[in-house]
């Protein structure tokens, strides 16, 4: 007898409809896996067997061969277990399931027949409905995550028992009817009403998400860069469905939902520590999960204390960042897990943290202040457009009752930027924002007339800026006349371009 079973397989951020054949022969008993199943795959045998024994059923009695079809497609993890068990029950009760062939199912299996919660929940109720399923069967645990996805009847089951008795037609399930709503899943809980003072930071904050810009903040401890750095998601614009999907595949691979929080509505905001691993960083080949720069996909990468990143470690951002993705090479062909982050930074201005501070003094030597900003240079440097420090907060502003400006406000500006963006690089696939511009974009949407270039040229010479802060400059301030709805680029909007090159300056001198 044979039994068919569809399940899925993670690649990537997709998944994969797996075909699983269970075939009891004629010989003595016992279980064949084949179909390039990984460890925990053929680790599943002893659970299901038990899992099968311990539910009251039968398991087979001859020999068994249970192939994972397409047998070129890796499937790894423990997933597989729900349904390798049903297709053992089919053929060893030669029970009759009228709706398995309608659908598709994962989970994992404890020695008791519970199901366990499994990650990937989300690809794999996408893509069951891609292959029209009428349902997809997955741990109770999941259900919500797997209900995002409209079109597909989503059941949630807690032991292998009862996932037979619903297929056998011998009990019903209540299917998750709960039609997400994307527009009321809560409220951001940070906001920037709730930063005093730091206006010039603020600003420099605005400029960067308005233009889609690398940012880096340079200020003493104490100074809020990474309470301003949370807070720069809630003005980026609104996530679209189709980017929450994303971010949430990404999210659901990794294993980070869970019933409270199944469904990434907000851009997601991902501070690695200094000490991140690379593959930590930019994610792993040899068990292919997604990195911190693909969890922060759609959001914001925060590096705080930038020097303190190892060297090789801020170079394999270099790739990623630029292509707005990261691809792994694995022995089954390359794999590809999207990364289209705001890069946002945070340094101190020197070792011991006060250089320039006007209340604490600075124990480092000019040559030791300089070193220590030298950590920072090179090829990520050169992918920051706007460098801005962030002094000590004063106490009266602290202390003050004033409350700031709303992120909501400062979005709406940011939105109206964008939209100028969206219309100058229509036709662009490859340029969204003015952060993105090729250097022949650059020639043609960043003219400067006379005045602009006198002013220009006459600030490279006076402040020793580099040649790389030219074309740095012509885009930031691209972006500030936008914000200004100023279809040309005016000396004022130059002006606040050129405060933003704080590590170009050789002010320490
Ligand atoms: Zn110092």
């Amino acid at each position: 007898m044979l039994a068919r079973v569809f399940s899925a397989a993670i690649q990537g951020v997709e998944a994969i409809q797996v075909e699983i054949e269970v075939n009891a022969g004629s010989g003595d008993p016992a279980i064949v896996l084949v179909g390039l199943p990984d460890a925990a795959v053929r680790e599943s045998k002893d659970r299901v067997t038990t899992a099968i024994a311990n539910s009251g059923f039968r398991w087979p009695r001859s020999r068994t061969t249970v192939n994972l079809a397409p047998a070129d497609l890796k499937k790894e993890g423990p997933s597989f277990d729900l349904p390798i068990a049903v297709g053992m029950i089919a053929v060893a009760e030669g029970a009759d399931m009228p709706r398995l062939g309608r659908c598709l199912m994962a989970g994992e299996l404890s020695l008791n027949g519970e199901v366990r919660s499994i990650k990937g929940v989300l690809p794999i109720a996408i893509e069951a409905r891609r292959r029209r399923k009428k349902a997809v069967i997955v741990p109770k645990a999941n259900v919500r995550e797997a209900a995002v996805v409209e079109g597909i009847e989503v059941y949630g089951v807690s032991n292998l028992r009862e996932t037979f008795e619903f297929l056998a037609r011998q009990r019903e399930l209540p299917f998750s009817t709960e039609v997400f709503d994307f527009t009321q899943n809560g409220s951001e809980e940070l906001d920037f009403a709730e930063v005093k003072g730091q206006h010039l930071v603020k600003r420099a904050i605005e400029v960067a998400v308005a233009g889609n810009h690398a940012l880096l903040l340079i200020g003493p401890p104490g100074s809020g860069k990474s309470m301003l750095s949370k807070r720069i998601a809630t003005i980026m614009p609104p996530m679209s469905i189709e980017e929450a999907i994303e971010t949430t595949k990404i999210h659901s691979i990794c294993g980070l939902l869970d019933d409270g929080n199944f469904f990434c509505t907000h851009r997601p905001f991902r501070a690695p520590h200094h000490t991140i691993s690379d593959v930590g960083l930019i994610g792993g080949s040899t068990n292919p999960t997604p990195g911190e720069i693909s969890l922060a996909h759609n959001g914001v990468l925060f590096l705080d204390e930038l020097p303190e990143f190892k060297r090789s470690t801020l170079e394999v951002l270099r790739q990623p960042l630029e292509d707005r993705k990261v691809t792994v090479s694995r022995a089954a062909g390359t794999m590809t897990f999207p990364a289209n982050v705001m890069l946002v930074a945070a340094m101190n201005p020197c070792a011991c943290g006060y250089f320039g501070d006007p209340k604490r003094e600075c124990r480092c030597s000019p040559k030791q202040v300089e070193n220590y900003r030298n950590r920072v240079s090179g090829p990520l440097l050169d992918r920051i457009d706007i460098h801005v420090e962030a002094p000590a907060v004063e106490y009266k502003e602290l202390s003050s009752d004033e409350r700031a400006e709303a992120s909501q406000a400062i979005r709406e500006r940011v939105l109206g930027a964008r939209k100028l963006q969206h219309e100058r690089f229509a036709g662009k696939p490859k340029c969204h924002a003015n952060a993105e511009m090729s250097h022949g974009l650059l020639k043609t949407h960043c003219k400067l007339d006379s005045e602009g270039k006198e002013l220009l040229r006459h600030a490279m010479e006076e402040l020793h800026l580099s040649a790389r802060a030219y074309d740095r400059i012509l885009k930031v301030s691209r972006t500030i006349a936008d914000l200004a709805a100023s279809p040309t680029i005016c000396p004022p909007h130059l002006l606040e371009a050129i405060q933003y090159r704080t590590l170009d300056r050789n002010f320490w001198h």
